[in-house]
């Protein structure tokens, strides 16, 4: 048994965590979860966003599947979500977006992987306020071994997926430091691999681009705040934030989790979509090397979310959290 630390959160983490338990019981998986939660819920508990038990439970385990989380509006709460990424150095944010049959989209043949640098640029924390001058600073700062690295795992990923391209975004005729190194690192690492072929868009263009033929992409690898938007876009290119995963991967720890909020607005109601959570927990059991678990499961969601009327509201259908977890269940 591998265990995994499982993280509920907030709002609808806990409704779309049991759906995933279930689905991973009902296939048997070889995982032991231990939970320890983080964010609102925590707080309203014991004064703590995140708990130290928390922390000692991921430097234990490694790898942890991580619902929703609110961080409460106000001042001196810094999001939960960025400080686990910096705490543990989890620099690549990986959010795979693939067109799915049976979830209507604009767009058809979608199947990119985005690699965003998840702990420098603009998300340093570097800001500065001049009180007298009313002047705002925040500085993206970034560094030659932050882009080394992130562009390694984009280039290692499309190695070892059969992948042609990677593509980078960029600003680099603008951000003549920052950006012109993130573009200098990415060439130079791409003659490693001579067998892929290099492609590099300024950030503007490729949002365009991205929105006029999105299947040219393959993968595609960016600084952080660039990241976060292309990432977005590409989730509602193949039906939205509630059917896309992601991963926060470091060299030595990795925790997989679902992009989109905690859903007030329909939280305890039981009709969230699990399909985020469940396709982040499929890479993580990737990672974990159980393959045969991982493609398991996947086939019998894609032969869910194919069928509207097995599926949640959000995808047309009529089904409960818990009935659509039923529905892939029976599929295994
Ligand atoms: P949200 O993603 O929670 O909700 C946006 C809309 O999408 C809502 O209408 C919601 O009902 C719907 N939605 C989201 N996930 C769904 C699902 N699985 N099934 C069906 N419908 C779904 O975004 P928000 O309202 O901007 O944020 C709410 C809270 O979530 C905030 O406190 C924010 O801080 C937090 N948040 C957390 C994360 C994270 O932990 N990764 C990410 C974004 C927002």
């Amino acid at each position: 048994m591998r265990q995994v630390t499982l993280i509920p959160g907030d709002g609808i983490g806990p409704e779309i965590t049991e759906a995933v338990k279930a689905i991973f019981s009902a296939a048997n998986v070889p995982v032991q979860w231990e939970e320890e939660n983080a964010g609102q819920t925590t707080f309203d508990s014991i004064g703590e966003l995140i708990p130290a038990t928390l922390i000692a439970s991921l430097e234990k385990n490694k790898v942890a599947l991580k619902g929703p989380i609110t961080t409460p509006v106000g001042k001196g709460f810094k999001s939960i979500n960025v400080q686990l990424r910096q705490k543990f150095d989890l620099y690549s944010n990986v959010r795979p977006a693939k067109t799915t049959k049976g979830i209507e989209t604009r767009f058809e043949n979608v199947n990119s992987v985005l690699f965003r640098e998840n702990t420098e640029g603009l998300y340093s924390g570097l800001e500065m306020f001049d009180e007298r001058l009313q002047i705002s600073d925040s500085v993206a700062r970034i560094t030659r071994v932050g882009c080394q690295k992130i562009i390694r795992a984009a280039f290692a990923y499309a190695d070892k997926h059969g992948c042609k391209k990677v593509t980078a975004a960029h600003k680099a005729n603008i951000l003549k430091g920052a950006g012109a190194m993130f573009l200098n690192e990415f060439h130079a690492i791409a003659k490693e691999y001579p067998h892929i072929q290099p492609d590099d868009k300024i950030i503007d263009n490729m949002c365009m681009q991205l929105v006029i033929k999105p299947e040219q992409f393959d993968v595609i690898v960016t600084t952080n705040l660039f990241g976060d938007i292309i990432s977005d876009i590409c989730a509602g290119l193949v039906g939205g934030l509630g059917v896309v995963a992601g991963a926060n991967i470091g060299d030595d720890m990795a925790i997989f989790e679902a992009v989109h909020g905690s859903a007030p607005d329909i939280a305890g109601k039981g009709i969230a979509n699990p399909t985020a959570l469940l396709r982040s927990a499929i890479m993580m059991l990737h990672h974990i090397d159980l393959k045969e678990e991982a493609n398991r499961i996947e086939a019998a969601l894609e032969a869910t979310l194919a069928n509207k009327a097995e599926c949640t509201g959000d995808l047309g259908g009529k089904a409960s959290t818990m009935e659509f977890a039923q529905h892939i269940i029976a599929k295994l």
